[in-house]
């Protein structure tokens, strides 16, 4: 039996446990003998994460829940093998994510990336149970509260447990954000909302889907939303503005015409 290594108690986090970078955080809670998995990560290292768990000595047959964030393809792609090794265990998330699952959706998943030459497998799977805000996971005594903290995808879920909130795709420790793209359904005003929302909760700690576990810092989570804020008025991220402001100068430009001499 391998030593656990509880990043909090009843909290490991499978890169952590391995000392190595495995892909997106795949987050263990459990409680006595009941455990669930946050995110699950690629076909590739599922194998590994399997047999790190059954040598931190759990029982597959003990895992209730294999939680999905959100569909992004590196978060989920293992899911359909993990259900396969663990039929028992509930697959959960919200109804959109489950819905592009199901039919093992390429575009908004990220599976399929054609501009950049990304093309990789997205086995479909079907979700055993929606779950959306209010929501409460229970692991043995553990309980999860869902947060449904749309922005970088509409399906995006946060999962508050005492003082620590996994995150997700919210906000990495450097302040960067999950990517922002129309055509995955990003949509800046939720995101900011989201992020104001764990820029005011009382949780202490955030556990993300990407990158170290960090303390909750309102005056970074400011700086971000503000950032975030300026992007709803520039191009930056196309459709994702909800005004560019320079248009109206431009308009006011064109009627008068361009007089290099003043510009
Ligand atoms: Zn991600």
């Amino acid at each position: 039996m391998l030593p656990r290594r509880e990043v909090f108690p009843g909290v490991i986090e499978m890169n952590y446990q391995a000392r190595r970078r495995l892909g997106c955080c795949v987050y263990l809670v459990f409680d006595g003998p009941d455990w669930a998995l946050i995110d699950i990560g690629y076909q590739d290292t599922l194998e590994d994460i399997v047999g790190l768990i059954r040598q931190l000595d759990f029982r597959l047959a003990d895992c209730k829940y294999l939680v999905a964030t959100h569909a992004d393809v590196d978060h989920v792609q293992g899911l359909k093998r993990a259900k396969e090794l663990m039929p028992q265990a509930k697959i959960v998330g919200h109804p959109q994510a489950g819905k592009l699952l199901e039919i093992g959706e390429r575009i908004e998943t990220y599976a399929e990336i054609t501009a950049q030459g990304i093309s990789i497998d997205l086995p479909a799977v079907k979700f055993d149970e929606f779950i959306e805000e209010g929501d409460v996971l229970k692991i043995g005594k553990r309980k999860l509260d869902v947060w449904h903290t749309p922005g970088h995808a509409p399906a995006q879920l946060s999962f508050r447990t005492g003082d620590l909130l996994f995150s997700g795709d919210n906000i990495y420790r450097d302040g960067g954000v999950g990517n922002i793209d129309a055509h995955h359904g990003s949509d800046l005003p939720a995101f900011i909302q989201s992020l104001e929302r764990i820029r005011d909760s009382d949780v202490t700690w955030l556990l993300p889907s990407h990158g170290p576990i960090f303390r909750r810092n309102p005056k970074q989570i400011q700086k971000t939303i503000d950032r975030l804020e300026s992007y709803l008025h520039l191009p930056d991220f196309g459709t994702c503005a909800v005004d560019w402001p320079l248009l109206d100068e431009w308009d006011a430009e064109l009627v008068k015409g361009f007089d290099a001499s003043k510009a």
